[in-house]
């Protein structure tokens, strides 16, 4: 049997969830990702904001996925991100 893990490292992963009705458009969180991986969207939240959104599957296959690193949860003032590690 062939072990996944070689040499002891693993490779993080992750996944993010947005309450696009709590999001307040400050784009912090996509200030901090180290991937790049939020962006605002072109569309409006119930309160008018432009909200932001998770793109890890629209971007290129180049840019890194999403580390759980939590920097965009911890950033977001309204709360809005949920991070979950895989
Ligand atoms: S958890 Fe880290 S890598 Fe994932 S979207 Fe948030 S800031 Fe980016
Ligand atoms: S940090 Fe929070 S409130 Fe600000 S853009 Fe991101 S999800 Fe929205």
């Amino acid at each position: 049997m062939v072990n996944e893990i070689i040499g002891g490292t693993h490779l993080p992963s992750g996944m993010i969830e947005i309450d696009l009705e709590l999001c307040k458009d400050c784009e912090l969180c996509i200030s901090v990702c180290p991937h790049k991986l939020i962006e605002l969207s072109d569309r409006l939240n119930q309160k008018g904001y432009r909200f932001a959104q998770f793109i890890e599957k629209n971007v290129k296959k180049e840019v890194k996925k999403c580390s759980g690193c939590a920097l965009c949860a911890i950033v977001c003032p309204e709360i809005a991100i949920e991070v979950y590690r895989g």
